[in-house]
C-alpha cells in the first residue's frame, strides 16, 4: 500500500489519468524516481542523452523499467503525463522547452517524491555548507534516537528510500536545481545557511534569479513551519524585508543578539526557542572554524525544535568527525598541517578556509573559473598566505589578483607537483591548504577525485 498524502487541495495532483511518468537522465535521482514512479503505478520511460552507467541499467533492468540511452525519443517524451528532469539539465533545452509548451509539468525528484511519503522534512539549502549542516543535523537526530533518513545531494536518492525504506523524519540536502522544479514541496524546517553569487550560467547570470530560487524553499510553508537561516548574510536579510514569508523566523548569527534563534555569546552558541535554552561553548565544537559555528548553530537550532535532549545535541556537536574534502585534516608531516578542502569550489568556501586558518598558509588553488571576483580575499591573504600554488590549465586569473600580494606564486598542472613544491616551501607550524576556489574539470575528474588525489599525494610525501 502506498502511504501517499492527501493531495486532493495540491496545485499539481497527480490524479485520474495520469499516468504515464517520463525521467529525464538516469542518474541517482531520476533512476530513483523510475523506481518509486514503477511502484506507484506509472508507465515509466526513463531517457538519456548521454551513456547510463552500467550500475543503473542493470537496475532499471531488475525493476522492468523501459529506458533508452543517447537520445530523446520526443514523441515519446512529449506524451508525458508528468516529467521529472534531473538537475543536471537546464531548464532552457529544446526538449525542456517543448514540453513546459505542451504544459506538461517537469518536476524535480524531491517533488515527485515527497508526495509519496507522510514524512516530516528538514530542507537545507545555501550556496555553501548544505552537505555539512545536514549531515552534522541527520547526525545529532540519530543520536537523538529519531527515526530519521537523509538523502538530496547525498547517497541514495529520495525517491528510491521512499520506496523501499521510507522513514518518518527526512533531512533533505537541496541544491537550487532541486528548488527550481518543485511545485508543492514544503518542508516543515527550512533551513538557509547563506547565498553568495554560485552556478550563475543556470540563471541568466542575474544573482537575483538565484537567489528567488533558494528561497523558494519557503515558497509553500505555512505559520505552523520554521525559516532557519544566516542573519549576518546581508542578501539573505535583504531579500526577507521585501519579501516577506510565512514561517516562522529562526536566524541565527555570529554577530548581534537575536530573540528567537542561535547567537555567540562571551564564546558560547545560545539558542533561544520560545523561552527554551540551549547553551554551548564554541571551543568544545568538533569543527573548527566560524562558517562551522555556523553550521553548528543551524543543525543545533534543528535538533532542539525537535525536542533532542540539550546533553544529546552537546555531545554529538562534540564529536561530529566532519565530512571528507571539507576543510579535512590530512596528516601532519614535519609540523606542517596539511588540510583537503577540495570542495572549496567558490570564493566564498575558500574565504572561510583561509579565514580559518590560524597559522601562515601555503595555498594551493584553481581549476575551471566560474567568473571568479578574489578581491574580497585580499586581506586575508595579505595576512595569512606566504606562498600561492595554482593549480589549473589556465591560472592567469589566479596570478592576475595575487601576484602583488604574494612573495612566491608557482604554477603547476598536476597534484603531486603542487604537493611537492608546497612541501620544500613550508616551514613548521605552518599549513598547506588546498581550497581551490574554482571547480575541478580541467585537471580532475570532480571534486572528490582532486581531493583524494591531494591526500594520495600527501601521504607519499
Ligand atoms: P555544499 O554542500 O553547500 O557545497 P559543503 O558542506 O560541502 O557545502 O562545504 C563546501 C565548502 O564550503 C567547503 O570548502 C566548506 O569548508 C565550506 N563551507 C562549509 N560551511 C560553510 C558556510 N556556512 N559558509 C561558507 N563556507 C562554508
Amino acid at each position: 500500500m502506498s502511504n501517499k498524502k492527501n493531495i486532493e487541495n495540491k496545485v499539481f495532483p497527480f490524479l485520474g489519468s495520469r499516468r504515464f511518468l517520463v525521467v529525464l537522465g538516469a542518474g541517482e535521482s531520476g533512476v530513483g524516481t523510475a523506481i518509486l514512479g514503477k511502484k506507484e503505478g506509472f508507465e515509466v520511460f526513463v531517457s538519456d542523452k548521454g551513456i547510463i552507467t552500467d550500475h543503473y541499467k542493470e537496475v532499471l533492468r531488475n525493476f522492468e523499467i523501459e529506458w533508452e540511452e543517447q537520445q530523446h525519443t520526443e514523441t515519446k517524451i512529449l506524451n508525458a503525463d508528468v516529467v521529472m528532469k534531473s538537475p543536471g539539465i537546464p531548464d532552457k533545452v529544446a526538449l525542456v522547452v517543448k514540453l513546459k509548451a505542451k504544459k506538461i509539468p517537469v518536476v524535480s525528484e524531491i517533488e515527485f517524491a515527497a508526495k509519496y511519503t507522510n514524512a516530516q522534512i528538514v530542507g537545507i539549502t545555501g550556496s555553501n555548507g548544505k552537505t555539512t549542516t545536514t549531515m552534522l543535523t541527520h547526525y545529532i537526530l540519530r543520536q537523538g534516537g529519531l527515526k530519521v533518513n537523509m538523502a538530496g545531494n547525498i547517497g541514495d536518492s529520495f525517491a528510491k528510500q521512499v520506496a523501499g525504506k521510507d522513514a518518518p523524519l527526512y533531512v533533505l540536502e537541496l541544491s537550487s536545481f532541486q528548488l527550481d522544479g518543485i511545485i508543492d514541496f514544503a518542508p516543515h524546517i527550512a533551513v538557509l545557511t547563506n547565498i553568495t553569487p554560485d552556478h550563475l550560467d543556470r540563471y541568466e547570470y542575474q544573482f537575483e534569479n538565484y537567489i528567488a530560487s533558494k528561497f523558494r524553499i519557503t515558497m509553500n510553508q505555512t505559520a505552523n513551519d520554521y525559516f532557519i537561516y544566516d542573519a549576518d548574510d546581508e542578501v539573505i536579510t535583504q531579500y526577507l524585508e521585501s519579501n516577506p514569508i510565512r514561517s516562522r523566523l529562526l536566524p541565527f548569527s555570529l554577530t548581534r543578539k537575536v530573540e528567537n534563534g542561535a547567537f555567540l555569546e562571551e564564546g558560547n552558541i545560545k539558542i533561544t526557542i520560545d523561552n527554551n535554552k540551549f547553551i554551548m561553548p564554541t571551543e568544545n565544537l568538533a569543527l573548527e572554524g566560524n562558517h562551522n559555528v555556523k553550521n553548528a548553530m543551524a543543525a543545533a537550532t534543528v535538533s532542539h525544535l525537535l525536542k533532542i535532549r540539550k546533553a544529546t545535541i552537546r555531545k554529538s556537536l562534540e564529536h561530529f568527525q566532519g565530512v571528507e574534502h571539507r576543510l579535512e585534516y590530512v596528516l601532519k608531516i614535519n609540523n606542517v598541517q596539511y588540510i583537503n578542502d577540495s570542495k572549496a569550489t567558490n570564493v566564498n568556501a575558500a574565504l572561510y578556509a583561509l579565514d580559518t586558518m590560524k597559522s601562515t598558509t601555503i595555498w594551493i588553488v584553481g581549476g575551471v573559473d566560474k567568473g571568479n571576483d578574489y578581491t574580497e580575499l585580499y586581506s586575508l591573504v595579505n595576512e595569512k598566505v606566504k606562498a600561492i600554488i595554482c593549480l589549473g590549465v589556465d591560472n592567469s586569473k589566479i596570478i592576475n589578483a595575487f601576484g602583488n600580494c604574494v612573495d612566491i606564486i608557482v604554477e603547476t598542472q598536476s597534484m603531486s607537483e603542487a604537493v611537492k613544491i608546497a612541501y620544500k616551501i613550508a616551514e613548521r607550524n605552518e599549513n598547506v591548504l588546498l581550497s581551490p576556489a574554482c571547480s575541478s574539470f580541467d585537471l580532475f575528474k570532480g571534486y572528490e577525485d582532486r581531493g583524494r588525489q591531494f591526500k594520495a599525494a600527501v601521504r607519499e610525501l
